[in-house]
């Protein structure tokens, strides 16, 4: 199976220390029962999971500090063959000021300095501010950690910088910081915005994957499987309820496999996760068909028909 993404436009074309394109991520996030880690009941079961997806050919792999999932992510890289140049870890700070977890970091490049200490490696490929609602009354603001990623990148620390979660406004704000900051080096511009995006969400913010892709920004798709299993019960004949099977009917694959093709031809990359192998397997052969351009449309036009968020539902 090849890992090239066959027909697929990606930008910008970020890649591994060792120079392999970036492909679909593999997330810790939503399989955490726990965030206060009170009880790391699930840990060994997430150690295995990632260790699993790893094995059957993920090399990029999504946490935040907020997930608190750094160790179970070092152990799994511990216990995997591959080597850390052949790897994409990406982890995300996340703004002072929430309640749900204890956080540790001070700020934005303290948080890089435990993140590396935690996730048992010497340097992050991309570190990204997990959104952009500051509380205006607590330290660090945004400007003050676009800042600290700035120079943590300039450091060595970091690859790559970008964020998760942020609007058109927000990106502009940020990308004055690193001219200014950087003397007009591009690279000190965000590299990444991870959103939600799936049919049911095809803007998490207006105009924010065009500006994205307009701004040499890789959009990352979280939640893309949402149709598929985010829909409510009573809701179970939403729209797309009818084409996904026809789709995976038409072009041999799943419905999961389906709808990551489906974010990837969007330009979109998805990050994604599975506690069983058959669909950890099937989330990576997705390369090696593609959808034609009619039913892509097809998918767009009848998922803008119903509109499902399911995370930051109270700030956008
Ligand atoms: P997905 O939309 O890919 O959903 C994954 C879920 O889909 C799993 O729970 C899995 O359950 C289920 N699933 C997988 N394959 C199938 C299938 N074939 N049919 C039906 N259900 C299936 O991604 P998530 O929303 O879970 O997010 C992925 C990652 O993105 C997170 O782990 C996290 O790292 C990141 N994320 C980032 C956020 C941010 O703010 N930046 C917010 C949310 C997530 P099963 O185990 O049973 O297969």
């Amino acid at each position: 199976m090849t890992q090239a993404l066959k027909s697929v436009e990606l930008s910008p074309k970020l890649a591994t220390k060792s120079g392999r394109p970036l492909s679909i991520g593999v997330g810790t996030g939503t399989k955490v029962k726990d965030l206060k880690r009170a009880d790391a009941s699930n840990s060994e079961s997430i150690i295995q999971t990632l260790k699993l997806a790893l094995d059957s050919g993920f090399f990029h792999v999504d946490t935040a500090e907020c997930y608190t999932t750094h160790p179970e992510v070092a152990e799994a890289l511990k216990r995997s063959s591959k080597k850390r140049e052949d790897l994409f870890v990406v982890t995300k700070y996340i703004p002072p000021g929430n309640v749900f977890f204890e956080q540790k970091s001070t700020g934005a490049h303290n948080f890089v300095d435990l993140a590396l200490e935690e996730l048992g490696t010497d340097y992050l490929d991309a570190v990204l501010l997990h959104h952009p609602f500051f509380k205006p009354d607590i330290k660090p603001d945004l400007e003050t950690a676009w800042k600290d990623l700035i120079e943590a990148k300039k450091l060595g620390k970091v690859r790559h910088i970008g964020v998760s979660n942020f609007r058109v406004e927000d990106l502009k704000t940020i990308s004055k910081i690193s001219a200014i900051e950087t003397d007009n080096n591009a690279s000190y511009q965000p590299a990444i915005n991870q959103i939600e995006f799936h049919p049911y969400l095809q803007e998490q913010s207006p105009g924010i994957v065009k500006y994205c892709q307009e701004n040499n920004i890789l959009v990352e798709a979280y939640g893309p499987l949402t149709p598929l299993f985010r829909v409510k019960e009573e809701e179970k004949d939403h729209p797309l309820s009818g084409l996904l099977p026809e789709l995976s009917a038409k072009y041999d694959r799943t419905p999961a496999q389906i709808l990551l093709r489906y974010t990837l031809q969007k330009g979109i990359l998805p990050i994604t996760t599975s506690s069983k192998e058959e669909r950890i397997r099937q989330s990576l052969e997705v390369f090696d068909f593609s959808i034609d351009q009619a039913d892509v449309d097809k998918i767009d036009s009848v998922g803008s028909t119903y509109k499902l968020r399911t995370f930051f539902i109270g700030q956008f």
